[in-house]
């Protein structure tokens, strides 16, 4: 058994961490060290007990608390090569810090974290499979433009997902945000949409996730009940039950305690 606490979700700030009684890993770094250190405590995970910070990409709400959390720690900063080399010159790296260009699967502890490239407007962004000491597995999928097949067979097998769904396409086409933003979020090197990431589920229950959480939902453009609507109506109508076949939640913006257990 483990434990996946969302501690932070959208675009203010992206933080999960994954792990079991013995240790564990951050899937990202995002709103400041002391914030970040906040939700761990509130959670009690014993910050010395996390081996390692897995960055996804190098937008600022993925790596705003890394530096300095890094640097605190001690903890060993894991990223693609492209990812690692932006990070760094960002000044997102403290000298000193231990790092690690990910590629492949690699063993951090008795967990094994695998990248997968992602669809995203950076240069090498990627999101993570984690596999327990027990063989149980989690994975974050976010800053998604599109569901690549890579990605998508990456999702069997997972009994705790992270699925991006970012916005509802009628709330930002009307929405505030500048022709550019919205093209951006729209494309396939933007964000996932609430429908888009409601057409992925009924495979993934089909193929034996049951745990699902939604994340990274914006704040402008999307609601936790919007979202999980989109999500929910799509899967009864296709005959699943919700709380029976699968269990499904949004990622809070920031952590309330709630977490994952698979
Ligand atoms: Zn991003
Ligand atoms: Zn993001």
């Amino acid at each position: 058994m483990a434990k996946l606490i969302p501690l932070f979700s959208g675009s203010k700030g992206n933080s999960y961490y994954i792990g079991s009684g013995a240790g564990g890993v951050l899937i990202d770094a995002g709103r400041s060290c002391k914030q970040l250190v906040n939700a761990l405590e509130e959670n009690n995970i014993n910050i010395n007990k996390i081996s390692a910070v897995l960055i996804t990409h190098e937008h600022i709400d993925h790596c705003s608390a890394l530096r300095v959390f890094a640097k605190n720690t001690g903890v060993k900063v894991y990223a693609t090569e492209g990812t690692m080399n932006r990070l760094i010159a960002d000044n997102r790296i403290a000298p000193g810090t231990k790092t690690e260009v990910i590629n492949s699967p690699v063993a951090i502890g008795n967990m094994l974290a695998e990248p997968y490239m992602t669809s995203h407007d950076t240069p090498q962004p990627c999101c993570y499979r984690i596999r327990t000491a027990d063989g149980r597995c989690a994975m974050v999928a976010t800053d998604l433009g599109t569901v690549t097949p890579e990605i998508r067979s990456a999702f069997r097998g997972v009994d705790a997902l992270v699925l991006e769904s970012n916005h509802d396409v009628y709330m930002l086409k009307h929405g505030i945000y500048p022709p550019y933003l919205k093209n951006r979020i729209l494309s396939n090197l933007g964000h996932l949409s609430n429908e888009a990431c409601s057409a992925e589920l009924p495979e993934i229950i089909q193929n034996g996730t049951m745990r699902i959480i939604l994340g990274h939902l914006s704040e402008q453009n999307n609601t936790p009940a919007v979202a999980l609507k989109e999500s929910v109506d799509k899967l009864t109508q296709l005959g699943f039950r919700r709380d029976y076949d699968y269990t499904i939640d949004t990622a809070p913006v920031v952590t309330d305690g709630r977490v994952v257990l698979f």
